[in-house]
């Protein structure tokens, strides 16, 4: 990848922000219970989402002046994105392209897998929480699992590897499935990785009792496999055990009872051109409006540096007076 020269996008704190998230849309054709309600949402009108055009100009700044390496496609559910490979193709092109990688429910994955890694993407996030055909119906109010498991074949036979597979476990609902599943991502040469549930669902009914612990977790994968702790891999958010007797790694994403907003290197923009310095902030920076009304690229790039430039510490999650974001994680880019 050429070099850039750009001065690191740090905030108060000294981090600095190499990754960034872009929501290609808010629109889903899943409704998973711990993300959307079963009717779904007041979706973005069309005219106020990024263009091609302006998304490419904003991931050439990032990565042209503010040192932002690696890009994750998100949603909503990415895959329903329009011309998403000639999208990607743009993006590769760029002076300084970025590791582009998706996070997807892997529906339509099937069919486009192929076309996706010509394009230039070169890894995919895979969204599964169960193996069970009805109980994927209940978690996601839609019958789609096998759509889901030829599209995670079609990644792994296409090359973006490693394919990762990424579970929510909920108490009550599929938190005994959580060895099951390692079991068979193991067996298919997928990479498991479990997520601590957050308070970012559009109906505001996350409850911590029914979020899985990351302890819980160990325990219930050490139950069937032994484990053994991979050094953390920069500021990654999983952290990593292989299993021992295989080649295979698992991972936990701990994010409320095991915070890693010390090292957070992220900023997201959304799909109406929001962007957010975190997961959890109170305000955006408008860059939408930015690009709409003419500005340069030096304006962007200040605009963008102001924004992380006030960065909070952390979530706070913990905090008595933690206030869930007003948009839900499927708008905002999860
Ligand atoms: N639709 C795509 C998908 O499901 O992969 C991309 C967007 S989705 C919002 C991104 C990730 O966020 C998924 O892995 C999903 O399981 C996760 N997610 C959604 N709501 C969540 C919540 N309340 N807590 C933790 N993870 C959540
Ligand atoms: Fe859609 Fe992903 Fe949210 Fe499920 S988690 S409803 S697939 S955006």
């Amino acid at each position: 990848m050429p070099s850039t020269t750009a001065s690191p996008l740090m905030d108060r704190l000294g981090r600095v922000h190499t990754d960034l998230r872009v929501s290609l849309t808010d629109r889903c054709n899943l409704r998973c219970t711990y993300c959307m309600p079963e009717e779904g949402l007041a979706w973005l009108p069309k005219p106020e989402l990024l263009t091609d055009d302006e998304l490419v100009r904003l991931v050439a700044v990032a990565t042209e002046r503010l040192g932002v390496r690696t890009v994750r496609l998100t949603g909503g559910e990415p895959l329903l994105r329009r011309g998403l490979p000639g999208l990607i193709a743009r993006l590769t092109a760029l002076p300084h392209p970025p590791e582009l990688s998706i996070t997807t429910n892997g529906i339509g994955l099937a069919r486009s897998a192929v076309a996706l890694r010509e394009a230039g993407l070169r890894r995919v996030n895979v969204s599964l929480d169960t193996l069970r055909p009805e109980r994927f119906a209940e978690i996601t109010r839609r019958d789609r699992l096998q759509d889901v498991l030829l599209g995670l074949a079609a990644a792994q036979a296409a090359g973006l590897a490693p394919v990762k597979v990424n579970a929510v476990p909920v108490r009550g609902v599929n938190d005994d499935e959580i060895a099951g599943m390692a079991a068979f991502a193991i067996e298919h040469g997928y990479r498991m990785r479990f997520i601590e549930s957050m308070p970012l669902d559009a109906q505001g009914a996350w409850d911590r009792g029914r979020m899985v612990t990351a302890d819980e977790i160990l325990e219930r994968l050490g139950e069937r496999f032994t484990l053994e702790p991979l050094p953390r891999s920069g500021n990654a958010p999983a952290e990593e055990w292989r299993v021992v007797g295989t080649d295979a790694v698992v991972g936990v994403i701990a994010s409320v009872t095991r915070p890693f907003c010390g090292g957070c290197d992220r900023v997201r923009l959304t799909a109406d051109g929001q962007l957010r310095n975190c997961l959890f902030a109170a305000t955006e920076s408008d860059l939408r409006a930015l690009l709409r009304g003419g500005a340069d690229d030096e304006a962007v790039e200040a605009a963008w540096r102001a924004s992380v430039a006030g960065k909070g510490p952390g979530h706070a999650i913990d905090s008595p007076d933690f206030r869930q974001p007003d948009r839900p994680m499927s708008a905002i880019g999860g």
